[in-house]
């Protein structure tokens, strides 16, 4: 880029620099050629000038007075009988822009839009209304569809989800080549009917595009995106495993009962609530709300009566304020029950936990493993943790072994699938079990343990979680039937909707084309949208997302047009 555009067929005849550059110039030809014919004429009818914005020097604005001669047309078979000089590589006839001007005006309104850009060129010093500039953003010609093989489908929101447009991405090329108004049968039919070429389809799970493809494209192969698939089945697992909870809390009740010596929930201490310290401490606590009862009721008697807050809060001996909220509160605030913290020792609380029904109870011997394990807490919460372990609970008879009060106070919220979210049970349940730590393997162990529904769960999951993984379809129809007498209803839903869309998803399963790249490309769509402020409108989205995505800077375009 110079400091001035190419002026190779002009003559400079003043530069004048003020807060503007104003640069006079006219041709350095004494001839000139005919648009039309393209008879070479040197007989001058009149003179004009014409003013172009250029780009700004320094921040300063320059404008080009150029000198313009009509000639007459010495062809006399010429309709033309006169016309004014062409600056070609200066400027398009009519424009009062020089040609980087307007290739520049027309980059920002491709990568910013009309408002945006007109705001940035004020700041820059780039004259140009968002009008201009949306104007030449689509005179620039769309890059042509050269007739694409596989094509990638996918869908964005217009609207807060109301109304959906729809992307279709070259996936060999890896780009944009079409932006579609909605997601409808027939719109998506309509452009694979006029672009035949294409062979193979990568769309997600939806109908509608299933339809519309097999429509417009009989001929192509629809492909199931994986990803999609790995989703559909997650869900499935997510709603099985809140069913398994049912499961465990059952099995848990069985371990309770007597006689019975598993270890299988005795480990997890994790979350819950903080148990009682002991009977003294129960009782106190039964005192002090028995206590803030008797104030409550006084409180709502004299309310009735009509006394104000304060000569209520001075009769019953509490504080104003206690007054307002409790009866804004509508009944009586029962305490609300201090969580336990999550503390220091909780990784370890397996180990002390082992360590103490080993019959082990000297707390320095403990406190030096914990240590040596890791333990950053102090020997002090360490021996509180232990007196936890030692008080009896309030309701266990004293007679009863330790085992079994432990279990007692364990609360249910304790069982594994309470004690972390449904999301993370799901996401151990898809993982590669060699890509789990210990930890997480133990705590898949647990589930699968505590639920049979969870067993048989897990085993069909890691097998279609396999087929992902190794990009196989062959066992599909296998691991189809054995769903089929799992009696896993979440399974069976999901193995149903595989069965209806099965061609696509065994494509999905074997080929190597993916969504991936078309979910790229909707993001910087949706990038786009967002820039025009909600005021997009198709046209010009589809102008920009092709554009964009086309790399060809306009000035190609222009040249090109
Ligand atoms: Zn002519």
């Amino acid at each position: 880029m110079t400091i001035l555009p190419d002026l190779s067929d002009l003559v400079i005849e003043q530069v004048s620099i003020t807060n503007e550059v104003t640069v006079t110039v006219r041709a350095a030809s004494p001839t000139a050629s005919c648009p039309c014919c393209g008879t070479i004429s040197k007989r001058v009818q009149s003179r004009y000038t014409r003013t172009l914005r250029d780009l700004p020097v320094s921040g300063r604005p320059v404008e080009l007075i150029v000198g313009v001669r009509r000639f007459f047309c010495q062809q006399s078979t010429c309709v033309r009988k006169i016309f004014a000089e062409r600056f070609p590589s200066l400027a398009l006839p009519r424009v009062k822009f020089t040609r980087r001007l307007q290739e520049t005006l027309a980059e920002m309104g491709f990568a910013l839009g009309g408002e945006a850009g007109a705001r940035l060129g004020k700041h820059l010093s780039i004259a140009g209304s968002s009008d201009t500039i949306l104007r030449l953003v689509k005179q620039i010609p769309l890059p042509a569809v050269s007739s694409p093989r596989i094509v990638g489908i996918d869908d964005w929101s217009w609207k807060r989800r109301l109304h959906y447009g729809t992307l279709i991405c070259d996936l060999e090329r890896n780009k944009p080549i079409d932006v579609l108004p909605d997601r409808s049968v027939e719109t998506v039919s309509a452009w694979f009917e006029k672009h035949p070429t294409v062979e193979i389809v990568s769309r997600d799970r939806s109908s509608e595009y299933a339809a519309g493809i097999s429509k417009g494209a009989p001929q192509a192969l629809q492909v199931a995106d994986l990803w999609h698939i790995g989703k559909n089945l997650a869900e499935s697992v997510e709603t099985l495993l809140a069913r398994c909870r049912a499961e465990i809390r059952r099995s848990l009740h069985v371990q309770i009962m007597p006689g019975q010596e598993q270890e299988t929930w005795e480990p997890v201490l994790k979350g819950g609530r903080r148990p009682a310290r002991s009977r003294s401490v129960a009782l106190a606590r039964e005192g002090r709300r028995a206590q803030k009862l008797d104030r409550y009721a006084q409180v709502i008697e004299l309310r009735d009566q009509g006394l104000r807050a304060a000569d209520i809060a001075s009769r019953v001996g509490i504080g104003e304020r206690t007054v307002h909220r409790w009866v804004a509160h509508g009944s009586f605030p029962e305490a609300r029950q201090r969580r336990r913290r999550p503390s220091l020792i909780d990784p370890y609380a397996r180990f002390v936990l082992s360590w103490w029904q080993e019959g082990n109870r000297k707390g320095s011997q403990l406190y030096k493993e914990l240590t040596a394990q890791g333990y950053k807490g102090s020997s002090k919460a360490m021996y509180s943790y232990l007196a936890t372990l030692r008080t009896p609970q309030p309701d266990a008879p004293k007679s009863t072994p330790l085992k079994r009060r432990r279990r007692e106070s364990v609360p249910s919220s304790s069982a594994p699938l309470e004690n972390f979210s449904g999301q993370r049970a799901t996401w151990l349940f898809l993982c590669q079990p060699e890509k789990l730590d210990q930890m997480q393997q133990e705590e898949v162990a647990l589930i699968r343990q505590a639920s049979p529904s969870a067993e048989t769960a897990y085993g069909l999951v890691q097998a279609f979680m396999q087929m992902i993984r190794e990009h196989t379809g062959q066992p599909l129809d296998t691991w189809l039937s054995e769903v089929e007498t799992s009696h896993l209803p979440e399974l069976e839903s999901f193995a149903k909707g595989i069965q209806q869309d099965k061609a696509a998803v065994f494509a999905g399963l074997t080929l190597p084309w993916s969504q991936g790249p078309v979910e790229g490309h909707v993001n910087r769509l949706k990038l786009l949208k967002r820039s025009m402020y909600g005021r997009a409108k198709l046209p010009l989205l589809r102008a920009r997302v092709l554009h964009v995505a086309e790399k060809q800077p306009a000035r190609a375009a222009l040249l090109a047009g």
